[in-house]
Order: C-alpha cells, then sequence, then structure tokens
C-alpha cells in the first residue's frame, strides 16, 4: 500500500514543529521559525499563551464536555460577551468554520421559509471566495481546484465577480435569498471589499429584505483592527460567521445572527453534538478576554500600520518580485510578479513562515501579539530572502 496513513490530500512541507512559544514555532530538530501565518489566522495570541493555556486547563479538570440538551452556564457567558460586542442578537456555536458558514447559510434560507418565502433560497456569493470545504461551501465559491469532482453540487448559489455592485445588484431576483461573503477575501488573495460595495449590498438588502451574511472566518476577531471587519465598513450584517482566531488555536466557531435573521431557527432546526462545549467556551472566553479591549485593538492597527509601512519600504528594493502591499491591520498580503507558493516554500527554508494565497499573493498573518522586535525580524529576514532568491524556471 503506497497511502499514507494521513489521507495525502496536503502537500505537506518539510516543517515539522512540536512546540511554540510565542510567535515562534520550533521544529523535531530544534528548528526555530518566525511564525507569520498563525496556523492560517488562528494563533491569535501565538503560541503558549498562558491566559490561554491556563482557561483550558482549568476547565478541562472541571468538566470537558456535556450534551446541548443541559444547560450551558460557559456557552451563555461567552454568547452573551459576543452579543454585547457586536450586531448580533443570538448565536451558534460550532467547531470549524465551515460548519458556522453551514448554519449561516442554513439560518438565511429559514429566515425566509419562516417569513412565508420558500422560494426565496438563493444566495449570491463571489468569485475567488473560499467558504470551506463542505458541501454547501464548495457550492458556494466559482474555484474549480475546491469543487472539482465533487458533482453533483448544491443548488441555491450564484456566483458574480467579487467588489462589482453593478453584477452583485443585477443578480438579484425574486428567489435570491440574499448575498454571502467575505469583507476581506483571505484565500483569494487578502481582497478587501469596497466601501461602496458593502454599503450598496446592505441597502440593497434593506431594500429587498435580503440577508446580507458575512463570512469573517479568516478576517474577524480582531485580525483586521476591529473586533469584526464589518465595523470599519460602517454597516451591520444580518448573519455572520466566525471560527479561525476566536479559539485561539481550539477548534471552535460560530454563527452570529440578528433576531430577525434567526426568527426561523427555532428547536430542532439545527445542533452539534460538540458545538459550544465547556472546554471550547473556556478557549473562547480566554481569547476574548485578549483581543476585544479598546486598547487591544488600537494596538493591532498601529502594529498593523508598522508593519505595513514596513514592508511597504522594503519591496522597492527588490521590484523585480513584490507590486504591492495589501489588507487591512494585521491581515496583509504580498502581491507578488511571480509565483507566490514557491516563494513561500523558499521562506520557509530561511525560517520564516508565511501562507500562499490565489493572485500570487503572499499572505502575512502574525500573531496579533507581535512587537516591533518582531516586525524587525520579519521584515529583514524576508528582505534577505528576497535577494538571494532566485525565480524557479516555472515560476516566472
Ligand atoms: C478557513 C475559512 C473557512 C473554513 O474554515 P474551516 O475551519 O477550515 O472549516 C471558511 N471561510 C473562510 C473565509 C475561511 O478563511
Amino acid at each position: 500500500m503506497a497511502i499514507t496513513p494521513l489521507m495525502p490530500v496536503y502537500p505537506r512541507c518539510e516543517v515539522r514543529p512540536v512546540r511554540g512559544e510565542g510567535v515562534w514555532l520550533i521544529g523535531e530538530g530544534g528548528e526555530r521559525y518566525l511564525d507569520f501565518a498563525s496556523g492560517i489566522a488562528v494563533n491569535l495570541l501565538g503560541h503558549s499563551h498562558p491566559h490561554l493555556i491556563g482557561a483550558i486547563q482549568r476547565q478541562a479538570e472541571t468538566l470537558m464536555h456535556v450534551s446541548n440538551l443541559y444547560g450551558s452556564p460557559q456557552g451563555e457567558s461567552l454568547a452573551q460577551r459576543l452579543v454585547d460586542l457586536t450586531f448580533a442578537d443570538t448565536v451558534f456555536f460550532t467547531n470549524s468554520g465551515a460548519e458556522a458558514v453551514e448554519c449561516a447559510i442554513k439560518t438565511a434560507r429559514r429566515y425566509h421559509h419562516a417569513a412565508g418565502n420558500p422560494h426565496k433560497n438563493k444566495l449570491i456569493t463571489f468569485s475567488n471566495a473560499f467558504h470551506g470545504r463542505t458541501m454547501a461551501t464548495i457550492s458556494a465559491t466559482d474555484q474549480v481546484k475546491l469543487r472539482d469532482g465533487f458533482a453533483p453540487l448544491l443548488e441555491g448559489f450564484e456566483v458574480v465577480a467579487f467588489d462589482d455592485l453593478d453584477a452583485a445588484l443585477a443578480a438579484i431576483d425574486e428567489n435570491t435569498a440574499g448575498f454571502l461573503l467575505e469583507p476581506v477575501q483571505g484565500e483569494g488573495g487578502i481582497r478587501p471589499a469596497s466601501q461602496e460595495f458593502m454599503a450598496g449590498l446592505r441597502k440593497a438588502c434593506d431594500e429587498h429584505d435580503l440577508m446580507l451574511v458575512l463570512d469573517e472566518v479568516q478576517c474577524g476577531v480582531a485580525r483586521t483592527g476591529s473586533l469584526y471587519a464589518y465595523e470599519q465598513y460602517g454597516i451591520e450584517p444580518d448573519i455572520l460567521a466566525t471560527a479561525k482566531g476566536i479559539g485561539g488555536g481550539f477548534p471552535l466557531g460560530a454563527c452570529l445572527a440578528t433576531e430577525k435573521a434567526a426568527s426561523g431557527m427555532v428547536i430542532g432546526t439545527h445542533g452539534s453534538t460538540y458545538g459550544g462545549n465547556p472546554l471550547a467556551m473556556a478557549a473562547g472566553n480566554a481569547v476574548l478576554d485578549v483581543v476585544s479591549t479598546p486598547e487591544f485593538l488600537a494596538q493591532v492597527r498601529e502594529t498593523g500600520q508598522r508593519l505595513r509601512a514596513a514592508l511597504e519600504q522594503m519591496i522597492p528594493n527588490h521590484d523585480g518580485l513584490f507590486e504591492s502591499v495589501r489588507g487591512m491591520g494585521l491581515m496583509l498580503g504580498i502581491k507578488m510578479k511571480t509565483d507566490s507558493r514557491a516563494f513561500v516554500g523558499y521562506l520557509r527554508t530561511r525560517g520564516i513562515l508565511t501562507v500562499a494565497a490565489g493572485d500570487n499573493v503572499v499572505r502575512v498573518l502574525p500573531p496579533l501579539i507581535i512587537d516591533d522586535n518582531d516586525i524587525r525580524a520579519f521584515v529583514d529576514g524576508l528582505s534577505a530572502a528576497s535577494a538571494d532568491y532566485e525565480v524557479p524556471a516555472e515560476a516566472a
């Protein structure tokens, strides 16, 4: 048998971390990596953060899991905090981002069902989106590499160009349930939606009684410098999916909704065995303790500006490689003139971890706790690596 015990769906690389300390990952042989990937926007507090470890340890010793058939003081507390901090009136906890998006899709459809309009079941989604790997979430994107070979896909999604308001409005018909989008596309290449686009979608939703569903699985939880990215657009969604950073490394996601949007989600309509168990709630509460304060959010914005300025100063020195820097807060992308995947692989050999994204972008997603020394180490390392990098023939 040639297949590996781990199903070979990932091109696993030579980095084999066994330990983490703050912004550093340590490999099997003791090699150190500067982690500006954060497990793809997950480890907001870096590795081995004492507050997160303590909360998980205490809860693990006390009570790890009970069924959602019982009352949940831990879940009520985290849900109440999210309600107080956001547009939402109610929260459903999940174990992953894709499940949070699934719940968001179901909530949008149920809203129209409960309102007596079951035909309004089609979500307008956007090109190059990434919403996860379940059947519904791959049906909600036009990315061939996510969909190929998994037919039949689910009905009820229509994909139009991202950030094209006219195309989005033209796609509305009598069966439209709403829009599903990432305010800042992550996997698609760190593309923030424009202000006009977000405001235009909100206005259309108000006029046509549609659901504005945001997928903030990657850009949410303080990553962009506000607790959720929508705040910076001056609009509010009806439904929002969040995950990745919210557990700081513990698997946790959530679907947030207004009371109106959740009007169809009554007893028996949805569920999850693990979703929101006491251990996950302890992790989520510990992360929010740190990242939801105004001081922490201001620090993310300032750190993001300094990192961005340092990158923008560096890239003209390597103008054969880099084009521009884009993004918000500490969700940054460096647009390359060559294959970003090959360059991200080369950076790994220099002890620097980043993530490749679509459109030849290098995703820069450090833990939110980085300081000026970390920024200097990253930008200096990136600059030295860029000077030595020879673009492979197939990546030119
Ligand atoms: C990662 C991601 C998902 C899927 O999250 P999983 O936890 O991998 O299921 C969904 N949407 C966006 C925007 C993401 O970045």
